[in-house]
């Protein structure tokens, strides 16, 4: 019983300047039959083929929260189940903060139909601080986290696996208890010094994060041009943790 992580998009909203380009919000885990998607910003879709992981396996995708670059991708999920492929467990689960099932009806509404579920069944459930999911083999649980918009992180747990996802968050210690000696701690990185972009972490923070934390490893994900330079001047300090790339696995 494991887990194996797959990068999707280690970027922000931007596309950035320098190199490498990196997709908006979005990583892949290989839970078992599952996979289950943390956010799914534009262009991940496209990114599963590269990876080799098949759409059709994914059953559950975990919106952070509603922001496009965190979701810009869930037409091009539903479109493609709507007229190809389907989900093999016969569902596909979006989970969301409080907005998530307004934005799942919205987009369906404006491209209606083609966006409508046929030949498999959508749901959309909307988790609170606390809240928990749970598929075959593993669960996830979710904590509210403060942001420009209502925001989660996310612990997936499977056997002695455990991964945390910050999603979109401002420095809150708390974050740190929830992550309590996870396997892998996905920390957002945006900001290349602290309050620079609200509602961001800077390297300094996430970095905090992480050794707050006790976390076995560490990847820094949600990347502008300035927070991946000025993060890779800390790195050498925190022998845990790393830049994430897009398409970089990891086995938890
Ligand atoms: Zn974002
Ligand atoms: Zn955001």
């Amino acid at each position: 019983m494991g887990l194996e992580l797959t990068i999707l998009g280690s970027g922000c909203f931007a596309p950035g300047r320098g190199r490498p380009v990196r997709n908006p919000a979005g990583h892949a885990v290989r839970a078992g039959e599952s996979l289950v998607l943390f956010d799914l910003g534009f262009g991940n879709v496209r990114q599963l083929a590269r990876a080799r992981l098949p759409p059709e396996d994914v059953s559950d995708v975990f919106l952070t929260h509603v922001h496009p670059d965190h979701c810009g991708d869930l037409p091009a999920l539903l479109f493609l189940f709507r007229c190809d492929r389907k989900p093999r467990s016969g569902r596909l689960r979006v989970w969301g903060p409080s907005g998530a099932r307004e934005l799942v009806a919205g987009l369906c509404r404006a491209w209606r139909p083609w966006l409508d579920p046929r030949g498999y069944a959508l749901e959309v459930r909307e988790l609170g601080d606390g809240g928990q999911a749970a598929g075959a083999d593993w669960v996830v649980e979710a904590k509210k986290v403060p942001h420009t918009a209502p925001a989660l992180a996310y612990r997936l747990t499977r056997g002695a696996s455990s991964l945390v996802y910050t999603g979109d968050t401002e420095y809150d210690e708390s974050i740190a208890a929830f992550a309590s000696s996870c396997g892998l701690l996905l920390v957002e990185c945006t900001s290349d010094e602290d309050d620079a972009v609200p509602g961001h972490l800077s390297p300094r923070q996430a970095l905090e994060l992480v050794r707050r934390s006790g976390c076995r490893e560490a990847l820094l994900t949600h990347l502008s041009d300035a927070s991946a330079a000025a993060a890779a001047r800390l790195l050498p300090g925190e022998p845990r943790a790393a830049l994430a790339r897009d398409r970089m696995r990891r086995k938890i």
